[in-house]
């Protein structure tokens, strides 16, 4: 099953993402990971897209496409995945949908996370991340158990660089005009349906697996 988790920054994809993927056996790609991941190696990759990243822009099609392209044919991958953050343009969602139907396979649900603009924001400003797997928090809404330290994993928190006010304002500027389109696309497809993305974390999550444990049953 390949599952696009739609919605802009700050909606919870990635909170929902990885236990979402562990539930369901999926496994979970999320390109800005990916990103953060080759940036942190210092890769030729990392060192392409920091630029982007910091000016809260998209990082090229063709560069995105193929790092996405390349993680969904590993192993881990071969019993499906959970898409989290790509794909972000319509010439993305075109080349997932080519790749895919290369091996018989399609996007089998694309559950669109809806926030409001001004919720994005305050959950954008108080964000907190780890540094070992990007685990998600908020020092309002979903702090640690212990300041500055990761629940699952014990690593360090951190604040992007990209979550400033400015930076946050100009992705969700990006999201409306480049990924709003992508929406759309899947709509006409019969695959997306909507999720209430203002409820606990614990209601995000009991609602998307229902919605997907359908989609599953009825494959
Ligand atoms: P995305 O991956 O879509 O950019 P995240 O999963 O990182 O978003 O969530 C953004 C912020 O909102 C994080 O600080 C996270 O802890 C918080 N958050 C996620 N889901 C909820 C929710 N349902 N209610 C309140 N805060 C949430
Ligand atoms: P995210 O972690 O999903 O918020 O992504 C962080 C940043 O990585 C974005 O603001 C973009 O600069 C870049 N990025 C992530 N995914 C994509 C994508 N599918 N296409 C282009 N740029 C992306």
């Amino acid at each position: 099953m390949i599952v696009v988790l739609l919605g802009a920054p700050g909606s919870g994809k990635g909170t929902q993402g990885a236990p979402l993927a562990e539930h369901l056996g999926l496994a979970h790609v999320a390109s800005g990971d990916l990103f953060r991941d080759n940036i942190g190696r210092g890769t030729e990759l990392g060192k392409l897209a920091q630029d982007y990243i910091k000016r809260g822009v998209l990082v090229p099609d063709d560069v995105t496409i193929r790092m996405v392209l390349d993680r969904l044919t590993s192993t881990d991958a071969a019993g499906g995945a959970i898409l989290d953050g790509f794909p972000r343009t319509l010439a993305q969602a075109q080349a997932l949908d080519m790749a895919l139907a290369k091996q018989d396979q399609r996007v089998d649900a694309a559950p669109l996370v809806e926030v409001s603009t001004e919720e994005l924001l305050r959950r954008l400003a108080g964000r907190w991340i780890c540094r070992a797997a990007g685990h998600s928090y908020h020092e309002a809404s979903n702090p640690p158990r212990e300041p500055g330290r990761c629940d699952i994993d014990g690593s360090e928190l951190y604040q992007r660089e990209d979550d400033t006010i400015e930076v946050a304002r100009k992705r969700l500027e990006v999201y409306f005009e480049q990924t709003r389109p992508v929406v759309d696309y899947y709509r006409q497809r019969g695959v997306l349906f909507e999720i209430n993305g203002e409820q606990s974390i614990d209601e995000v999550f009991h609602d998307l697996v229902d919605a997907l444990q359908a989609t599953r049953t009825a494959a």
